[in-house]
This record gives C-alpha cells, sequence and structure tokens, in this order.
C-alpha cells in the first residue's frame, strides 16, 4: 500500500527530523523542495542561479519552479510513499500536488501539521546546524554533537549552518508561512485530512505522535 504524506509547519518546526525518522523506520521517500534548491544551488546550474538570491532572503521561489521539481522526482517513481517536506507552500502548489498524485492513481494521506510558536521557531533556527554529509540536525544547546564538530551518525566533520538560518531571514520566512502557506491548514481541513501535533513538545514525544497517525493509515 503506498502512503503519501505531507509534513506542514514554519521553518524550524521539526519537519525535517521527524521526516529523517520516517524515512529510517517505515521506508518512504522524504521529498524536500528546500533541499532540491539548495543541491540545484550549489551544483551551478541556471535554475540553481536564479533561485540562490531568493532563498537567501528567506522568500519564497516561484510555484512553477518547485512544482517541476516535484513532478520531475514523482515521474521517476517506484517509492512505498512519499513524504512531503515543505511542499506545498501555496494553494496553487497544493492543487498541483492533487493532480500530480490524482495522474498516478495516488492520493495524500494525511497531512501533519507541526504546530510551535513563534518565539520557540527564533530559538530553534538560530542554533541550527546539520551535517553536510548526512543531513542529521543539531542544535547549539539543545543537541549539540557529542564531540564537538564530529557528526553522532556518520562521523563526518562536514557540519554546516544553514545561509538562511539567521533572524533577519526568519522574520521574511516566517512572512511568507503566514500569508501563502497558513492558508493550506483551511485546505487541508476541509479535506478531512490536517493532523495537528504538538511540535513543542520534545523531539521524542513529537516522534511518537507522528508515529501514532502513521500507524493509524496502516503503515
Ligand atoms: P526549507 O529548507 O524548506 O526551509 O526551504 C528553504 C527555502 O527554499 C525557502 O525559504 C524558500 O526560499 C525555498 N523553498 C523551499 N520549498 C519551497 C516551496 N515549496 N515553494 C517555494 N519556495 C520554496
Amino acid at each position: 500500500m503506498t502512503i503519501n504524506i505531507i509534513l506542514l509547519g514554519p521553518p524550524g518546526a521539526g519537519k525535517g527530523t521527524q521526516a529523517r525518522t520516517l524515512v529510517e523506520e517505515r521506508g518512504l521517500v522524504q521529498l524536500s523542495t528546500g533541499d532540491m534548491l539548495r543541491e540545484a544551488r550549489s551544483s551551478g546550474t541556471e535554475m540553481g542561479r536564479r533561485v540562490s538570491e531568493v532563498m537567501d532572503k528567506g522568500q519564497l521561489v516561484t510555484d512553477d519552479i518547485v512544482i517541476g521539481l516535484i513532478r520531475e522526482r514523482l515521474e521517476t517513481g517506484g517509492a512505498a510513499g512519499f513524504i512531503f517536506d515543505g511542499f506545498p507552500r501555496t494553494l496553487p502548489q497544493a492543487d498541483a500536488l492533487t493532480e500530480l498524485l490524482d495522474g498516478m492513481g495516488q492520493s495524500i494521506d494525511a497531512v501533519i501539521e507541526m504546530q510551535v510558536d513563534d518565539a520557540a521557531l527564533v530559538d530553534r533556527i538560530s542554533g541550527r546546524y546539520t551535517c553536510g554529509n548526512c543531513g542529521e540536525v543539531y542544535h547549539d544547546t539543545t543537541r549539540p554533537t557529542a564531540a564537538p564538530g564530529v557528526c553522532d551518525h556518520c562521523g563526518s566533520t562536514d557540519l554546516k549552518r544553514r545561509a538562511d538560518d539567521n533572524a533577519e531571514s526568519l522574520k521574511t520566512r516566517l512572512l511568507e508561512y503566514y500569508k501563502k502557506t497558513s492558508p493550506l491548514i483551511g485546505y487541508y481541513y476541509a479535506r478531512k485530512q490536517l493532523r495537528p501535533v504538538d511540535g513543542m513538545a520534545d523531539m521524542a514525544e513529537v516522534g511518537q505522535q507522528v508515529a501514532a497517525i502513521m500507524d493509524g493509515l496502516g503503515r
């Protein structure tokens, strides 16, 4: 059985962290448009150059670009299910996703909405760093690496901070979230697909809430 879920929530809500657990424990494939755009940027493609400045400012990249990335990935198929992480972020993106999945005879099974207070987001984002090799997510105070500068998960020393993880760009990212992405809460609520979780709880507790939702879907 194929199961497709969306992780919805503001920047710093913990979408990437939960997605990684779902990939490891349930064999789903994570589709993060943020990761895809960062990859395009570091590979120096024309599209990467175009989106770079927009991303650093914290604004949203145009719908046609991200929908194109998702379409390309879905067309390669071959997954037991997808976790959409950071996509859709606008109503046109949500409509496009519904249509793309429909064309594959699939649909969205649940939209997990991670609810977190704004004040906590500033803290989470400004202390965040990730492993450039395996993608593990850390935080200066709440989840530092066991040995300074070395990833607990894969041993890499390639730990990095994102260019847009700063207070100025976060302000724009939050505004973009409330203006363009939060209407999706109503969109999926109306479709009876919305499943809120308390993103303020600690990581393990959030993981349990997400696991309970997944188990309820039969996965
Ligand atoms: P993220 O890693 O999900 O926080 O995304 C980082 C940045 O990539 C965002 O601030 C946007 O500039 C861009 N981005 C990622 N996903 C999308 C999307 N679905 N729609 C528009 N822009 C996106």
